[in-house]
């Protein structure tokens, strides 16, 4: 299926016949590397294969299963109110989904990329921040001051719309008066709702999720598509139909007419957090993306480390200094396993549900949580391709109409006078509008080449042929189980519930708790069962 929208771009971009056999034999040349981060401890796990006797067991307060996110999130938490008996099992991905990259002084993200400015709810974000500098001032203050180096400077994006650039990923250029209308009555009805509260007095929509109300209004906006709210509105406008669509795309990987209303709109009403020194609703960023905030996090809490994944946990009475729970873990070094055990107070499982579910032995029932399967590609530059004098690069370089999310610039922070020879552009692409069970088969399947025909079709689009001369390298990374996806009634999900609400030995943090995945929801559950495990 991807192949074939592959080849009718091909074939509707009017590429002669003899530059196209010209450009796909210089791409043969550049054969991408494909990373599937969890992928041959993922299958080991669930082939079930023969493991060898533990060689060693270890002991702990607090064993955190994971790095992601959440996990580094309880462990600097954890640091910092003065727990230091803590293990953390980094699983088969160090950082997780807020991985990145390097090529010589070039660093780039192979997941998250950037966090909008938190609100003061978001007060956990800010605390973090804080500690690692990033705010600079007033971390309690309505109005913090950041380090500007980290604060997106312009041109932020751009979209390429009907053959030319535009500022900003709405389209506006050439677009119909009644159009233009849609749009500013759709902004200005997500400002009455940022503002909304609910009837029990919580905020409509706000980070962490949680926290946001549950009232009936809430509710029943959970209940249909945000595709249907959106028609239910009288929205009509095709450029903000394709707008809201991208950005559901963006956020969740799923399309508007696969998640829930509540998320929709709370991808629009729940940030919006302001600053000192910065513009409203501005963004952080890093040249290797949010890996920069999982390593501070690494730096902050100096957890005492061990590579491989836990296979089983299981809770049983009577050890000592009441560590009754233990996990069995396993290493894959060189394709050979070792396993080992650790025994601890509390354990934190900051890894994602389906895999927990497979590991935590008697674990409450979890309702299967669909994931949107993802591809990130890093396409290091051995230089910059011409851009039009009226249509400069942005951070982020979004091409409407196709199945990608566009590309950001590693470099775009960089602000000495000359530009940098080399940098690095990173695309993604969620493979949403199908079945993610057949999306995941294929990504999984797919030769290299197939994978980079899908990776550079905004590239391609936005360059034409003179984008592969300038190519040095590609990296993919395959995410198969990037995220949850939020689909119509994840709010009220009593699965869920019910593992947020665990406080016994053994602890859920994981984005997952929140039915989609961004750094605020994941850092939150990590905090949250810091304070729990430090309660003793
Ligand atoms: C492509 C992409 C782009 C994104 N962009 C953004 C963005 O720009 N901004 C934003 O806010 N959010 C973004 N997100 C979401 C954000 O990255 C995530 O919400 C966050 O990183 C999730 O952290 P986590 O700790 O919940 O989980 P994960 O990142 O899933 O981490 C799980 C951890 O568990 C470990 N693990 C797995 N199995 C086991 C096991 N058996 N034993 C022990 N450990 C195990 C893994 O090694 C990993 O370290 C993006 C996500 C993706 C996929």
């Amino acid at each position: 299926m991807l192949r074939r929208s592959f080849l009718a771009w091909a074939v509707a971009s009017g590429a002669t016949a003899a530059a196209s056999v010209a450009g796909y034999l210089r791409w043969r040349e550049i054969t991408p590397v494909v990373h599937a981060p969890g992928r041959d401890a993922g299958h080991f796990l669930r082939d079930r294969k023969p493991l060898p006797a533990p060689s060693q067991s270890l002991s702990t307060d607090v064993l955190i299963l994971g790095s992601g996110v959440a996990g580094l999130t309880a462990a600097w938490k954890m640091r910092k109110e003065g727990q230091d008996d803590f293990l953390m099992l980094d699983g088969p991905e160090p950082y997780g989904n807020a991985a990145g990259g390097q090529h010589g002084s070039l660093a780039y993200p192979t997941g998250a990329h950037y966090l909008p400015l938190p609100t003061e709810d978001c007060f956990h974000v800010r605390e973090l921040l804080a500690d690692l500098g990033v705010i600079v001032r007033g971390a309690d203050a309505p109005k913090p001051t950041y380090d500007e180096r980290f604060v997106l400077h312009g041109p932020e994006d751009r979209l390429l719309y009907k053959g030319a650039w535009q500022e900003g990923v709405l389209p506006h250029e050439g677009v119909p008066a009644q159009e233009l209308a849609e749009h500013q009555r759709f902004f200005a009805q997500i400002d009455v709702l940022r503002a909304a509260v609910g009837a029990d007095g919580r905020r409509r929509f706000t980070f962490p999720s949680e926290r946001s109300s549950m009232d009936a209004a809430a509710a029943r906006l959970d209940t249909m598509h945000f595709g249907a709210w959106v028609a239910q509105q009288g929205y009509r406008a095709p450029s903000l139909l394709w707008y809201l669509d991208y950005c559901c795309r963006d956020d969740y990987g799923a399309g508007m007419n696969d998640v829930s209303a509540w998320a929709g709109l709370h991808y629009f009403c729940g940030r919006g957090g302001v600053a000192e020194n910065a513009e409203q609703g501005a963004w952080l960023t890093w040249p290797e993306g949010l890996q920069a905030l999982a390593s501070g996090m690494e730096r902050l809490a100096r957890p005492r480390r061990l590579a491989g994944s836990a296979v089983r946990l299981r809770t049983m009475a009577g050890a000592a200094r009441g560590r009754n729970t233990e996990v069995l873990c396993f290493a894959l070094e060189h394709g050979v396993a070792r396993t080992f055990t650790i025994r601890a107070r509390r354990v934190i499982c900051a890894m994602p549900l389906h895999v927990a579910a497979r590991v935590v032995e008697n674990m409450p029932d979890v309702h299967r949580q669909i994931h949107a399967p993802w591809m990130v590609a890093n396409f290091l530059m051995k230089r910059f391709p011409h851009e039009l004098p009226d249509a400069p690069l942005a951070w982020d370089n979004v091409v409407h109409g196709t199945q990608g999310l566009g590309y950001v610039v590693s470099t775009h922070q960089d602000i000495r006078v000359a530009p940098p020879e080399k940098t690095v552009f990173t695309s993604y692409v969620a493979l949403s509008g199908r079945d993610p069970r057949e999306a995941r088969k294929w990504m999984m399947t797919a030769s290299g080449e197939e994978l980079l025909a899908l990776a550079s079709e905004d590239l391609r689009a936005a360059y034409g042929m003179q984008f592969e001369s300038c190519v040095e390298r590609v990296d993919i990374t395959l995410r198969g189980h990037a995220m949850a996806v939020p689909r119509p009634g994840f709010r009220s999900d009593a699965s869920l519930r019910a593992l947020r609400e665990m406080d016994g030995p053994v602890l859920f943090a994981h984005s997952d708790l929140s039915g989609f995945s961004v750094f605020e929801e994941a850092s939150w559950w990590g905090y949250r069962a810091a304070q729990r495990a430090l309660r003793g």
